[in-house]
């Protein structure tokens, strides 16, 4: 089989799980997006995929990420993962959208990078961004603790440069999934009710997009399932 042949068997795999969680959770499919997750995998892997109709990518390391960009400029990066305060400037210039925002900090950061990257003509929109909440508080995989969240969203909502979207999370490591899905879910349309935009509740994953569906994910975000085992080396 061509690479090209594995992807679009990967792509149509996963297109299919998609569809069929919609039906089982009584939902459009038109209502949850597919973003497939092209880190470690080369520039050339994003090129067949966008040959297969994908127009969208989600990365989690920023210099993998901004040497893709630069690459294949027709691409749209969205940033998965955590982002240090001195590579947010470059991540505002070529990030479609920010899953990862988790600190007032981080924001403040966003907004600089993002207001100068318009004022260069490097973007031509706000930089779109998620509110990425930890349930279980911990610092190591990131997300905002329920208990900062509304700081971070008033902070987010003020900065001229940025658009509050919605909300991201991954389950802690030892919580029931479907239990932390929905918690998420009643978190996000909470948010939802204040800012109207923030239509984005971007949930599941490879392993376990059927239950992020049904507790009512926009955006799941797939990896393994269909680009395979991550390569140990990471790509530009
Ligand atoms: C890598 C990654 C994914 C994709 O994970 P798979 O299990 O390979 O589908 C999704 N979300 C985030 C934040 C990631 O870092």
């Amino acid at each position: 089989m061509s690479r090209r042949e594995e992807l679009a068997a990967g792509l149509a795999a996963t297109r299919a799980r998609l569809d069929t969680a919609c039906r089982d959770a009584g939902r459009a499919p038109a209502e949850v997006t597919l973003l497939p997750v092209t880190k470690f995998f080369p520039a050339s892997d994003v090129a067949l995929l966008q040959e297969l109709g994908c127009t969208d990518f989600g990365e989690n390391r920023e210099q993998e990420a901004a040497a893709k960009a630069a690459e294949l400029s027709d691409a749209r990066f969205h940033m998965l993962g955590h982002i240090q305060r001195n590579k947010a400037k470059s991540v505002a210039r070529w990030a479609a959208m920010v899953h990862s925002v988790d600190s007032i900090r981080l924001t403040d950061a966003l907004e600089r990078g993002a207001a100068a990257a318009l004022d260069q003509g490097d973007r031509s929109a706000p930089l779109d961004v998620l509110v990425q909440i930890s349930l279980d508080g911990d610092p190591a995989r990131g997300g905002v603790p329920r208990a900062d969240l509304e700081a971070l969203v008033t902070a987010i909502a003020a900065a001229p440069s940025l658009r509050l979207r919605g909300v991201m999370g991954v389950p802690p490591l030892e919580a029931d999934p479907e239990r932390a899905f929905d918690e998420l879910a009643g978190l996000w349309r909470g948010l939802r009710a204040d800012h109207p935009a923030a239509d984005v509740f971007s949930a599941g994953m490879s392993g376990d997009l059927e239950l992020a569906v049904k507790l009512g994910s926009t955006c799941v975000r797939v990896g393994t399932a269909i680009l395979g085992q991550r390569p140990l080396i990471s790509h530009p």
